[in-house]
């Protein structure tokens, strides 16, 4: 389990990053727009959605082979050709409501309780808005990222290995993807 950050630190850290977002929906296109998700939020999605699980997220790619088993943990979410995210409309979330943790806390992250600042052209322009709201927000991504890893890695500890067939492990178990 990762160290729970202190609050008030985090939120001045989050004000001193002078961060508003503009909406410019930079963080949802291109080639390093790659929305990790969990089960739960492609469900939350589906449910916004109406669309299948299938249709709105595919393996995580970086393959790992082991006793002629090729797997992969977790899933991200499906992109148009052009890189943008299959959800982006202009420069809006279609369901701004149900989108990620990773959607909600960008450029931030948590590691090992510490802040993480990614590239964002918002960033060290005006006061933070919402800084409380964004420290709960991250310290939440944080606990739901630690227990989808916790409960993947007894997932892919308890699974029977099906050699030559492709698998995605995640914290529901582990499936076997159509060839
Ligand atoms: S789910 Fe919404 S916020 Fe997240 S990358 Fe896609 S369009 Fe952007």
């Amino acid at each position: 389990m990762n160290e729970r950050p202190d609050r008030n630190n985090l939120i001045k850290q989050l004000e001193d990053a002078r961060f508003s977002c503009e909406m410019c929906a930079e963080c949802c296109v291109g080639p390093d727009n790659e929305v990790i998700v969990s089960p739960d939020e492609v469900e939350a999605l589906s449910r916004a959605s109406g669309l299948s699980f299938d249709e709105i997220a595919e393996p995580y790619p970086e393959w790992f082979e082991e006793n002629g088993e090729r797997f992969t943990f977790s899933w991200v979410l499906r992109r148009r050709e052009d890189g943008r995210c299959m959800f982006l409309e202009q420069s809006r979330c279609r369901y701004y409501a149900s989108r990620p943790h990773l959607c909600r806390t960008y450029p931030f992250m948590l590691n090992q309780g510490n802040l993480l600042i990614s590239e964002c052209p918002a960033l060290g322009k005006s006061a933070t808005k919402d800084a409380g709201n964004l420290a709960d927000a991250l310290i939440l991504r944080q606990d739901a990222d630690d227990s989808e890893f916790e409960a993947t890695r007894r997932e892919y500890q308890k699974h029977s290995i099906v050699s030559g067939k492709t698998l995605v492990i995640d914290s529901r178990g582990a499936h076997l993807l159509k060839e």
